[in-house]
């Protein structure tokens, strides 16, 4: 197997970075004199470019070494720095499985990476499922849906492979064991995105870091830690992706603020956990009203705090609630999606306006 510094951008390998004023003296109690800071005001010195304080509560909420995380400005950010870290512009390739997280190829286009897309298996939008979504009254749930295709995956190389997990639209999990048999044979990087873990029985490959060297986990505050306004990302991996994504990332990308909210959040996880619960009793809900409707043809099963489902015409439900200022998100101009919708769960407020709205529509 490559070894993760085998795959770093050649002509990157030898570059030492640029180091901080705030990197070189880490204690508190001095006078800083070093970074031509204002000495007065409230936000005045420059942040924690490591945020280590926010690293070691990370580490100590998942059993984690803190020198396998990087924090970054959103997950956005850490996607863009790993493309750029292993990818040489025109020469390197990244593969992803559509429908997917959008950033993966928005961040290979801006650094001139070629993209190879191993679209997940809908079975449940054959003909066959749909035929029988539409003669049981009810909206079918169909478990075997948008698997990852293993044979493609398993022949295709690139430098990066993106899986998210529970998957951005789609809302299932993959089996963990075709997880490790991709691990195993794919011959560059293996990134997981598991921004919505925390929503799924299912476990976090963080305890496989240590077995995978190619492997690196992204999670997130913006989602089940309710801080995406703080834009707060979290990439986790061996030791040596993450020294290299230290020298390469702006030097304070999680501002002093951003570090204080996360930190919080950890503490507040008793309040977390109650939030997660009620978003789940919602998210069920909700779904039993949308099989209600005819309207609705498909609700595939979710793992996330959003609700991906197959309508009978998903320009027109789009236009509907929007005119009634509920916005949802339409997929049906991508491949593969036809007439496909995601709704995020909302509070419960939130949810009964989108249910009655839905209620004047077929
Ligand atoms: C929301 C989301 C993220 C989080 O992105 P941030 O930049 O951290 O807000 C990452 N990956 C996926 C798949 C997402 O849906």
């Amino acid at each position: 197997m490559n070894t993760p510094q085998s795959l770093f951008r050649p002509d990157l390998q030898s570059f030492s970075a640029y180091a901080s004023a705030r990197e070189e003296y880490t204690g508190k109690d001095a006078i800083f004199l070093d970074a031509n800071e204002n000495p007065f005001g409230k936000q005045n010195r420059y942040p924690d470019p490591l945020a280590t304080e926010l690293r070691l509560a990370i580490g100590k909420e998942k059993s984690l070494d803190p020198e396998k995380i990087l924090l970054s400005n959103g997950s956005d950010e850490a996607i863009d720095l790993l493309v750029r870290i292993f990818c040489e512009p025109n020469k390197d390739t990244i593969v992803f499985c559509p429908p997917t997280f959008g950033m993966y190829k928005v961040a290979a286009k801006m650094n001139q990476v070629e993209v190879v897309e191993v679209p997940l298996k809908n079975n449940g939008a054959s003909p066959a499922a749909k035929q029988l979504s539409i003669s049981s009254s009810e909206a079918c749930l169909t478990e075997k849906s948008w698997e990852l295709d293993v044979n493609t995956l398993q022949q295709t190389t690139g430098k990066i492979l993106f899986l998210c997990n529970p998957n951005n639209p789609t809302g299932n999990t993959q089996d963990p064991e075709v997880l490790k048999s991709i691990l195993e044979v794919f011959p560059g990087i293996v990134v997981i995105d598991e921004a919505y873990i925390e929503f799924c029985a299912e476990e976090s490959f963080l305890p496989f870091l240590e077995r995978y060297p190619n492997l690196i986990i992204l999670q997130t505050f913006s989602k089940y830690w309710g801080l995406a306004g703080a834009r707060v990302g979290m990439c986790f991996a061996n030791k040596k992706i993450i020294q290299m994504l230290r020298a390469f990332k702006a030097p304070y990308n999680v501002n002093a603020l951003s570090q204080q909210a996360a930190l919080q959040a950890l503490e507040e996880k008793n309040q977390r956990e109650k939030e997660k619960k009620q978003l789940l009793q919602e998210r069920e809900r909700i779904e039993i009203e949308l099989k209600k409707n005819p309207f609705v043809q498909t609700i595939f099963p979710s793992k996330a705090n959003f609700l991906f489902l197959q309508v009978k015409d998903a320009d027109a439900l789009y236009a509907y609630l929007k005119d009634n200022k509920v916005i949802i998100r339409n997929f049906h101009k991508k491949s593969g999606c036809d007439n496909c919708v995601r709704i995020s769960v909302g509070s419960p407020g939130e949810n009964n306006a989108l249910l009655s709205l839905l209620q004047n529509f077929s």
